[in-house]
This record gives structure tokens, C-alpha cells and sequence, in this order.
């Protein structure tokens, strides 16, 4: 199995790795930087660079559905690297970063509406999540106006293992209420930002709110009896 490196540092931009296995496009590393898509979040893209030259180019990152291994899916020539080599793997950074702000912006909204959430989506510069919710009267300048303190009041944002047992006694940190979290490998990891949010997670976040820059809050749609969807827009701070 593969080296997560990015559950336990998210700011890792690359890694030297070996290819461990080659199946048609999709190539195993020992150890990866590269997040696989996963709890809404895209899977990154970015270059493996053999030392003997030659770039290939990854387009997705992804958990095959039946192995579970943790493929980096190319778009150029599978044959241009061999299973054994050497190779520098390097995320591409700026979508990266521009995911992990997102992703920790997604959090804070978790915990500014109250509601179960039943689904979601990130993206670079914009996401969304939908709140099982009945009532249509979420307050769009309310919600802004709580962002906009969450990010500028710069909590610390981490992450912890707990045993599965743990997690067991504690189900009431799941916000999620379509995705339940990943058990069965005796831990879980979870996602905390000091004062404001808990939830499991396993994907990645910036260190405090206040690198997530300004987020403006979009639309407000009802989908449904009692699904409420609130987009979020990422807007770049200089
Ligand atoms: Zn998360």
C-alpha cells in the first residue's frame, strides 16, 4: 500500500518515490504527495519525473474502487517509466493550495448552519454544500458575516487519530450524513479547528482560517423539501 504523506503534512508539494506498479495509465508510488479524489474533494494533478528525464504529466489522483490502491493516472506514455525507478513527484501546487482553502472554508460552513449535510463538492473557486434542512430561510448576509469573523479571527486548524471505538462512542461528530466516516483500519482521523468545527476528515486543510483569504457566499438553493444548497466562492486576497 502507499505512503499517505499528505494526511500528515498537506503542504508537502513533492516527494522521491519509487513505482511500485504500472496498470495501463495508472502508476503506483511507495509514497505520494498526491491526495486521491475523495469526501468531495478533487484528486490532484501534477508531474512524476524519472532521473533519467522525461515528465509525465497526472492528470487525476484516485483510489481504485476495487483494490483500494492509490493510483497516479497519467496522460502520457505508461512505458516511459518502469516498475523499480526513481522518480520526483510533484503536485500541482497552485490548484492544490487553492483546494485546501476551500476545502477548510467548507468546515466553517459546517459548523455556521446548523443541518445534517448530505452532500458536497469542492472546487477551486467554487463549492458547494447541501444541508438537510426544511426551513428556506438561511440568511445569506448572516452566514457572510460569520465567515468573514471565522477567517479573520485565525484559529488554528489540525488534525488527530482516534481508535474506530473511539469514533463509535462519539458518532455525534459526524456531520455527514451520506458519507460515513472511514473505519475498519482501527483509526480515524479527524479534522479540528480550534473553538469552531470537529468532524472526521481525511483530506487536506490549511494550518489557520486566515490563509483561506476572503470567501464570498453565493447563491442559496432549494433542492427539494429539505435540501438547501449554499455555494461558496473563493476570491483571491491581493
Ligand atoms: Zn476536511
Amino acid at each position: 500500500m502507499t505512503k499517505e504523506l499528505f494526511r500528515e503534512n498537506s503542504y508537502l508539494k513533492s516527494s522521491n518515490s519509487v513505482v511500485t506498479a504500472i496498470d495501463g495509465h495508472g502508476i503506483q508510488l511507495d509514497a505520494t504527495v498526491f491526495y486521491p479524489t475523495g469526501g468531495g474533494q478533487p484528486g490532484d494533478s501534477g508531474w512524476l519525473e524519472p532521473t533519467e528525464g522525461g515528465k509525465l504529466r497526472v492528470v487525476d489522483t484516485i483510489k481504485d474502487r476495487n483494490t483500494g490502491e492509490l493510483l497516479h493516472i497519467i496522460d502520457g506514455n505508461p512505458n516511459a517509466i518502469s516498475v523499480g525507478e526513481k522518480i520526483l513527484a510533484t503536485i500541482d501546487w497552485d490548484r492544490r493550495y487553492k483546494l485546501m482553502r476551500m476545502h477548510t472554508a467548507m468546515h466553517i460552513l459546517c459548523s455556521i448552519i446548523e443541518g445534517g449535510v448530505t452532500g458536497g463538492q469542492v472546487g477551486e473557486e467554487k463549492s458547494r454544500i447541501d444541508f438537510d434542512l426544511p426551513d428556506t430561510s438561511l440568511d445569506k448576509l448572516l452566514i457572510q458575516s460569520e465567515f468573514d469573523r471565522l477567517i479573520s479571527e485565525d484559529h488554528i486548524v489540525q488534525h488527530r487519530w482516534i481508535t474506530d471505538q473511539e469514533m463509535q462512542a462519539n458518532v455525534e461528530l459526524v456531520r455527514t450524513m451520506s458519507v460515513k466516516p472511514p473505519t475498519g483500519t482501527g483509526k480515524v482521523r479527524l479534522l479540528e479547528i480550534a473553538e469552531v468545527d470537529l468532524q472526521p476528515c481525511g483530506g487536506t486543510h490549511v494550518a489557520r482560517t486566515r490563509e483561506i483569504g476572503h470567501i464570498r457566499v453565493g447563491k442559496i438553493e432549494n433542492k427539494g423539501k429539505h435540501n438547501r444548497r449554499v455555494n461558496i466562492h473563493l476570491e483571491d486576497y491581493d
